[in-house]
């Protein structure tokens, strides 16, 4: 479905992001990996993925907090593949802590990677995809692009604002062929999200999988984790032609989380 189309994949070493990768490759995209830590592991696996098409697979590790990095790699994308045509901006990190005492450089990063790297690979990318006439950018926000948990402010904000920015970019390329979206998942069993099943842990005095039951239990009324597959799934769909009138949307896959 999607040979000969280049998918730029922000923070893909690990996690969703990796998940997404795995999935579009099967679908016959190129890709173009970003993120920190192993980048050979995660690239011989999207290889082996995406194998039956013969896909290429790149790598680019750009800071996602800084803007001149994000440039390198967007030219990257376009030396190298003829540009960007799926762009996931999935890159994020999370910091828990209540807001009188939350670390200012925390803030300050979180909101880089998390709101403005999209700001920057979407400005980017646009006049490439307008003027192949299609485009698929999908921002992985998060429940709580749509509600808030405590000690989680800046990441909140940021996710809030991600949804906000994909509705107003929706708004202006409407006719252009290219769609903006948002997706929204609940908890995901990630590097990410297992540092927090840690500290629950710790902080209840229970094991790890009774630590997990608990943040299901607490959050996310099917008790599953999403899985990054499914995420990867939700992504190839947006990219399908099925998907081509689905315009700035927020879109949850979260067991039910903000149904309640
Ligand atoms: P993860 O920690 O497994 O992966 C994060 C990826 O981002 C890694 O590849 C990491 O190297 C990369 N990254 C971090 N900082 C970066 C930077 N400055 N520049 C470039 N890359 C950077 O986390 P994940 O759970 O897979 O999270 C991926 C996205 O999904 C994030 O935006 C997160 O907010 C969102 N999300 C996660 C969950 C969850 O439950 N795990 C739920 C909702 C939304």
């Amino acid at each position: 479905m999607l040979q000969g189309k280049c998918a730029v994949i922000t923070g893909s070493t690990s996690g969703i992001g990796l998940g997404m990768a795995l999935v579009l490759a099967r679908q016959g995209a190129n890709i173009v990996l970003n993120g920190f830590g192993d980048h050979e592991g995660p690239r011989a696996e999207v290889l082996a993925a995406g194998q039956a098409h013969g896909i290429r697979v790149g790598y680019h590790g750009a800071d996602m907090s800084k803007p001149a990095e994000i440039e390198a790699m967007m030219a990257y994308a376009q030396s190298e593949f003829g540009g960007c045509d799926i762009l996931v901006n999935n890159a994020g990190i999370q910091h828990v802590a209540p807001v009188e005492s939350f670390p200012v450089e925390r803030w300050d990063a979180i909101i880089a990677i998390n709101l403005s790297s999209a700001f920057h690979t979407t400005r980017l990318a646009l006049p490439g995809m307008k003027s192949k006439g299609w485009g698929r950018i999908i921002n992985v926000a998060s429940v709580h692009g749509l509600v808030a948990s405590a000690q989680k402010s800046a990441y909140v904000a940021a996710k809030h604002g991600l949804v906000g920015f994909t509705k107003s970019v929706a708004l202006e390329i409407a006719t252009s062929g290219v769609t903006a979206n948002a997706i929204c998942p609940g908890w995901v069993l990630t590097p990410l999200v297992q540092k927090q099943v840690d500290a629950r842990a710790v902080a209840d005095g229970v094991d790890g999988e009774e630590a997990k039951r608990r943040l299901l239990a607490e959050k996310q009324p099917s008790l599953q984790f999403t899985t990054p597959e499914q995420l990867g799934e939700l992504a190839a769909f947006l990219c399908s032609g099925a998907a081509s009138n689905v315009q700035g949307q927020a879109w949850s896959l979260d067991g039910g989380w903000t149904a309640q």
